[in-house]
């Protein structure tokens, strides 16, 4: 479907294909002509689906039919759940409203107030806003919602993870009731579904990839291996299979950290981003990867909801995400608008449980694949372990002990990785079981 053909504003049409777009993506073709009819929407899309210009295109052919903004007023609001995600959206939004004529700006937590405050006196067609600033901004004034005609939440189920549920209410509740809404959610949970209930009127709902599934382009990996091993791993892959660029997702801030500490001790470019970065930190690191300066990219879930980089052909689960959901959208980064890519995921014997949740929610079941020289010595087992919490200090002593990371145990040079093989259940490396027996 040509994008011509969905009715759109010449304006669109050119920038869409300026920017090289010569098809509208399924998410697209479906959404585009219900949202210039005027209906509700609740679309059920992931990050990589094209959703942003999905709705973004006929918000601005819209917007540009009716009276220009006054001051302080708002005609259109786009909810996101972070910063990142809200800039994107923004950026998507000045790329594909470029020859109209209308004003957008964007607002979020964790720089001054009194600049968005200042731009909001001219009024915006279009806001895209995080809940908590735009609440600060509406408490001190600066913004009327009498004018809105349209309210997008984009990536809902984020924003309901982040706690977001009480500032949407909040905003809801200072909206004029005649409007139109856009939902979009990556996965529809029971809270999602409420949400939407008392939200949408008679929404066209739109499912462009079934519920909570990976996207298809996508090759997925599991490398089982010990944690203490993770880190010289993915040194190793870095270097045997030549990675240009990856993102890659860690548990927590401090480890993060500690990763890109430890790539950067041996010649790796990397650059971090998580909540405890100034947003400055935030946009230099994502425009530094953007870029190509930088090679590997950590980050952790909340940072990275929403990174939008074109071609990104490899995206690292350093560890499994506590919840399964978030591996559908750690991987949604990958392969996208048609381009191949590769998730591969760093397994310990601990993350059992997690991966046998992402398999139960993806409804498939992983191979796991061992890398020579990285073989570990606690397989990962394929059931759920039982819910006896196993002690801490022996845990830590068979994975950690003898081994601690030092950049120096990066420089082990397993044989090449074609000798990457297959770990089968009840078939685990014979050097594996010998090193068993005698421990
Ligand atoms: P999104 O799902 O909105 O995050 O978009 C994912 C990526 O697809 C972005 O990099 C867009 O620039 C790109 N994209 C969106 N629509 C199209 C299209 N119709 N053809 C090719 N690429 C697209």
């Amino acid at each position: 479907m040509s994008f011509t053909d969905l009715g759109l504003d010449a304006a669109l049409v050119r920038a869409v294909q300026e920017k090289g777009y010569t098809q509208a993506s399924p998410i697209q073709a479906q959404a585009i002509p219900a949202i210039l009819k005027g209906s509700d929407l609740m679309a059920a899309a992931q990050t990589g689906t094209g959703k942003t210009a999905g709705f973004t295109l006929p918000l601005l052919h819209r917007l540009n039919l009716g009276k220009p903004v006054r001051s302080n007023r708002v005609r259109a609001l786009v909810l996101t759940p972070t910063r990142e995600l809200a800039a994107q959206v923004h950026d998507s939004v000045q790329t594909y409203g470029q020859h109209l004529r209308l004003h957008s700006a964007v607002v979020f937590g964790g720089v001054k107030i009194n600049p968005q405050m200042m731009r909001l006196r001219r009024g915006a067609d279009i806001l895209v806003a995080t809940p908590g600033r735009l609440l600060d901004l509406y408490e001190q004034n600066a913004i009327q919602f009498n004018d809105l005609e349209i309210l997008v939440l984009d990536e809902a189920d984020r924003m309901l993870d982040m706690g977001f549920i009480t500032d949407i209410r909040k905003i809801l509740a200072l909206l004029p009731k005649q409007r139109q809404n856009l939902l979009f959610s990556a996965t529809f949970s029971e809270e999602i579904r409420s949400l939407a209930k008392g939200l949408l009127k008679s929404p066209v709902e739109i499912n462009v990839s079934p519920k909570n599934s990976t996207a298809t382009a996508v090759e997925q990996i599991i490398y089982e291996v010990d944690k203490a091993q993770k880190t010289a791993l993915l040194a190793h892959l870095i270097k045997e299979q030549q990675w240009e660029q990856a993102l890659v997702f860690s548990k927590t801030k401090h480890g993060a950290d500690r990763l890109v500490r430890q790539l950067t001790s041996i010649g790796v470019v990397a650059a971090v981003i998580h909540g405890n970065k100034s947003q400055n930190q935030r946009t230099e690191a994502l425009a530094g990867f953007k870029q190509g300066k930088v090679q590997i990219l950590v980050a952790t879930d909340i940072a990275a909801r929403g990174i939008d980089i074109d071609q990104l052909p490899q995206v690292v689960n350093f560890d499994l995400p506590q919840v399964a959901e978030d591996y559908v959208h750690r991987i949604g980064r990958t392969g996208r608008a048609g381009a191949k890519g590769q998730a591969i995921s760093l397994v310990c014997a601990d993350e059992a449980k997690q991966l046998i949740d992402i398999e139960k929610l993806i409804k498939r079941k992983f191979q796991r694949q061992q890398v020579d020289g990285f073989e570990p010595e606690h397989n990962v087992p394929h059931t759920a372990p039982k819910q006896k919490p196993v002690p801490k200090a022996v845990t830590n002593d068979k994975t950690t002990k003898g081994k601690s990371f030092a950049p120096k145990s990066l420089a082990i040079k397993p044989k090449a990785a074609k000798n990457i093989k297959a770990a089968e259940p009840g078939n685990r490396s014979r050097a594996n079981q010998r090193r068993r027996k005698t421990a």
